[in-house]
């Protein structure tokens, strides 16, 4: 089992559903405090295996079922604790990528500090000439004899400025055909050879990057899986990346950024609480239903006859998601990668994001244009309308979810594909970038 600097584990008493949830009660009473640092909270969350409850306990977890984890969850946002710390691509993508890949050392030198949230990732896999078609990437790892050197150019990566470890997938080998000679690397990205600069998005958020590798070292320890293999690593990845579009933490819990250089470490955790915006800021693209309704009853639109049976719409599709995000769920618990369930869930939450855009716009008319903290919902129906087209992009396109179910669910015939056997070298696109 990973070791966590933390004291004694408690022995959660997890087959009996009551004990377990007054086990957790009591828990909480005695180790949430809020005159304690970020870091002490969660390194307290991490040690009683809370931080993950539905990983296997081997890897810091309590091997819950996902039922069970969300009574953890429940019980912390019940007190209005601190979120454990689950940075959507370091939680949900590399945690059980290298759960599922990784050597005993990897696990044991990367999962606890993800748990601790003491280090946060970002996934380095589009670039300016592959997005879709991501085997097409460039992006080069050279062999130095005690490791590799990587150049190139990657682009819409999340949380890339405030990350210390990446998901990496580099070319290896150019001599055979496009998804055989990429490699996926664990990158240090504290080091020389790394420039990332955020781009801002049209609703002024700045949540993605391009980055810059110039010579960025990786050591022969941090390939995973084998060298050469990275694409079929990547699609553990891209399995978990599709089903966990939609979870986010429970409403009453605090979602704090993890990680050194997000800066919240060693805050105290009473001055965070007080530093919040007097607005809680979504996190998600899509308004609650709740507050699209309670919006309309507040203007009288809810009155209105197109604008009920918009109401009743937007109520009616979050419902579905909710009710195919538990396929996938179950999906994973039994042990399955979520397929189409996966892509079916994105392509929902897609549709749902515009329609929150559309339908909240259309409630509050021109008010919704209006931005900063003294517009209606302190701004937050113009930042997340206009976030919403990045939905239907990010994580794969809206297109390419309708490929996958249509190949995956239907059975349709596969997306003619020319260059299968063809070496990277000689692809058009390789040589345009090369
Ligand atoms: C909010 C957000 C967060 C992101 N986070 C990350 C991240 O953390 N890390 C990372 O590496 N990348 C990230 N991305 C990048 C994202 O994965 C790519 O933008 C996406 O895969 C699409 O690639 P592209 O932009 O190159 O578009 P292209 O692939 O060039 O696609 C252009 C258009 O052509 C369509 N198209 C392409 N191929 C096909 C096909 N075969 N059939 C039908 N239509 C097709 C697409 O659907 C799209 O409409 C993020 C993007 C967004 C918007």
């Amino acid at each position: 089992m990973i070791t966590t600097d933390a004291p004694q584990r408690p022995l959660w008493p997890v087959d009996d559903p009551v004990a377990f949830r007054a086990g957790l009660r009591d828990w909480v009473e005695s180790n949430w405090d809020t005159a304690i640092t970020v870091r002490e909270w969660w390194s307290r969350l991490a040690g009683a295996g809370l931080s993950a409850p539905t990983w296997p306990e081997r890897f810091g977890g309590l091997g819950l079922s996902n039922r069970d984890g969300s009574v953890v969850e429940e019980v912390l946002a019940g007190v209005g604790t601190i979120a454990a710390p689950m940075g959507h691509v370091g939680f949900k993508l590399a945690g059980p990528t290298i759960m599922e890949h990784g050597t005993a050392q990897q696990c044991a030198k990367l999962l606890p500090a993800l748990l601790r949230g003491e280090e946060s990732w970002c996934q380095l896999y589009s670039e300016p000439g592959a997005g879709s078609d991501l085997p097409g990437l460039a992006t080069k790892a050279v062999d130095t004899g005690d490791g590799w050197l990587v150049t190139g150019q990657k682009v819409w990566n999340s949380s890339a400025d405030v990350a210390q470890r990446a998901m990496l997938l580099a070319r290896t080998d150019a001599d055979v055909p496009k998804t055989q000679g990429i490699t996926y690397f664990l990158l240090d990205m504290n080091q020389p050879g790394i420039e990332v600069r955020p781009i801002v998005q049209m609703n002024g958020d700045a949540k993605f990057c391009e980055v810059f590798l110039d010579d960025a070292y990786v050591s022969r320890d941090d390939v995973l899986g084998r060298l050469n293999n990275g694409w079929v690593v990547n699609r553990t990845t891209l399995a978990y990346e599709r089903s966990s579009v939609a979870s986010r933490p429970r409403r009453g819990l605090v979602e704090l950024a993890s990680g050194a250089k997000s800066g919240n470490l060693d805050r105290v955790i009473a001055e965070v609480l007080q530093a919040r915006p007097k607005v809680a800021r979504h996190t998600g693209n899509a308004l609650p239903w709740k507050q699209v309704l309670a919006l309309a009853q507040a203007n009288g639109t809810a009155a209105d006859p197109c604008v009920r049976q918009e109401l009743v719409q937007y109520y009616t599709m979050i419902e579905l998601q909710r009710m195919t995000a538990l396929r996938s769920k179950a999906a994973l618990a039994a042990g399955r990668h979520p397929g189409p369930e996966g892509s079916i869930t994105k392509l929902v939450i897609s549709q749902i994001c515009r329609k929150s855009r559309d339908l909240s716009f259309a409630i509050m008319g021109a008010y919704a244009t209006l931005a900063g903290e003294s517009a209606p919902e302190g701004g937050e129906l113009l930042r997340v309308g206009l976030g919403s087209p990045g939905v239907s992009i990010g994580g794969g396109t809206d297109e390419i979810q309708r490929n996958t179910i249509g190949e995956r669910a239907l059975g349709l015939p596969h997306e003619p594909q020319t260059d299968r056997n063809v070496a990277f070298k000689d692809l058009v696109g390789a040589r345009r970038q090369s």
